[in-house]
């Protein structure tokens, strides 16, 4: 069999999960596969040869080894508790890699649970090709994230505002145990339960603490400094996840659950393109914010494992939780100090970066271009880059970095492997994603996911993936589990 699987969920008490068969489906086609991945998970082409991979990745055909799981969770939506859990994913099971690494394989779209409420179970094939490309992208970005192995189509259609083809995804991830997992387990199961959990989160994710005196606190330490690394990351590449709920934040700390995320194109710290956050309040530089937020979730999860003394327990939380800021603050700067150039960057920096995020902000200067302009004079043909404002930034920024005569090797290389040449354009995923749904035609998904598989790459010169969208970006709008 070309998956090995080994279902260490089904250890955990049983309120964790309920078993569930994928909803049979009429008819199944492989739309994309990702071969590179495939192998990276160590799945054989003569094994995968042996099977009909479209009904096992559609759900139609059960492996003899899986035994498959929707993963009960809660989570605060928009800020509001809710109990959610797998409502239209099914975990087949935990594959060991030929290195020995354990993945959740997981069907999304593959039909109701018991955690579905009102939802139909189903996922339609666009946003399943959406989450595949950029999560693939968010991959080469060298962003940690959910990996997409396939999409299936499942020759149905489904209802959203109109009929609609319906797909599943095969979804990879370290695992899918989220924030809201920890909110579940706390708030609705056992003290015993919870310290069961928590030991097995410990020990399949972050086997290092288990030596630690208080491992459920080093947990939380560990997981806030990950996080911070991860939205750091998203910052850098101007990516907005969108719904930031805590049932979407990973304890693995990867990018998960890809619903109406985008990539800024003009530079503007409230961008926000889903069309329920009225608020703002997944708004790009708003993610911190909420990241912060999110871990004092986590950290009343686990309370019960701080202290058997309530007030003690807090404190120790507390302690975690004020590392925050501090330590979010000095990795955003060093990363925007790479983002310059900066091969050591200090806190005398900061003015160059505020500089530089106010001019563009002023100019609605797109975010991505402007990076690539430092290794790339002249990327940009617009006639701000050639007025005062911008060249006066540009020659403190050569000072710096000491580039007056000649951008030093080290400066250029460091820049261009901080900032991406190719990133997901909104405008190009969903006209790749409209041809795909309307047209059945794959290859502007795939063109799209050839350039996004090497962004750093600064040799290629495909100036359609680069121009950002010229049209009024206010009107773009995403969309949650559509
Ligand atoms: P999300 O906004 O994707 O994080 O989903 C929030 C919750 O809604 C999770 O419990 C999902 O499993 C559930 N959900 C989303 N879409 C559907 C659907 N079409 N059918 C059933 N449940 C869904
Ligand atoms: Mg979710």
């Amino acid at each position: 069999m070309p998956f090995r699987f080994d279902n260490s969920y089904l250890q955990l008490a049983p309120e964790l999960f309920s078993l569930v068969n994928p909803t049979v489906v009429g008819n199944p086609q492989v739309i994309i596969f990702n071969t590179p991945l495939a192998k990276e998970l160590g799945l054989e082409e003569e094994q995968l040869e042996k099977i009909k991979l479209e009904n096992v990745l559609a759900g139609n055909e059960i492996l003899p080894e899986s035994q498959p799981i929707a993963q009960a969770y809660a989570g605060h939506q928009f800020g509001h508790f809710n109990m959610l859990g797998d409502g239209r994913a099914i975990l087949l099971g935990e594959h060991i890699s030929s290195n020995g690494q354990r993945f959740d394989i997981q069907l999304k779209g593959a039909g109701s649970t018991p955690y579905s409420r009102r939802g139909d179970g189903k996922a339609s094939t666009s946003a399943m090709l959406r989450e595949y490309i950029i999560s693939e992208a968010m991959h080469f970005l060298n962003i940690p994230t959910t990996r997409s192995l396939a999409v299936v189509s499942t020759g149905e259609q489904i209802y959203r505002e109109s009929f609609v083809p319906g797909a599943v995804l095969t979804r990879i991830a370290a695992s899918h145990i989220r924030v809201g997992t920890f909110e579940y387990v706390s708030n609705f199961q056992s003290k015993a339960t919870l310290k069961q959990f928590t030991d097995y989160t410990i020990k399949r994710h972050y086997p290092a603490l288990l030596d630690q005196k208080e491992p459920a606190l080093a947990l939380l330490d560990q997981v806030l400094e990950q996080q911070i690394d991860l939205i750091v990351n998203w910052l850098r590449v101007g990516f907005i996840h969108g719904v930031m709920n805590t049932d979407n934040m990973s304890i693995a700390c990867e990018t998960i659950d890809y619903g109406p995320c985008a990539f800024m194109n003009s530079y503007n710290p409230d961008t926000v393109f889903s069309s329920i956050d009225h608020q703002g309040r997944y708004a790009f530089a708003n993610q911190p914010k909420i990241a912060v937020w999110n871990l004092t979730r986590f950290a009343e999860s686990l309370l019960p494992l701080f202290d058997e003394n309530p007030t003690l327990a807090i404190e120790k939380a507390n302690q975690v939780l004020r590392k925050f800021q501090s330590s979010f603050e000095s990795k955003w700067l060093q990363m925007m100090g790479q983002k310059l150039g900066i091969l050591e960057v200090n806190k005398d920096d900061e003015n160059l970066i505020s500089n530089l995020l106010a001019w563009m902000f002023a100019n609605k200067a797109d975010y991505t271009n402007t990076f690539i302009e430092l290794s790339v004079p002249n990327f940009n043909t617009a006639s701000i880059y050639q007025e005062a404002p911008f060249l006066t930034w540009l020659k403190a920024w050569k000072t710096r970095i000491k580039a007056e005569i000649e951008l030093p090797l080290a400066s250029k290389i460091l820049l261009q492997k901080s900032n991406p040449a190719f990133i997901p354009r909104n405008h190009l995923v969903e006209s790749a994603l409209s041809q795909a749904q309307e047209n059945n035609e794959l290859t502007a998904v795939k063109d799209l996911l050839a350039i996004l598989a090497t962004p750093y790459d600064y040799s290629v010169i495909a100036p359609k993936y680069q121009t950002p969208f010229l049209g009024d970006e206010g009107l773009y709008k995403t969309y949650c589990g559509t």
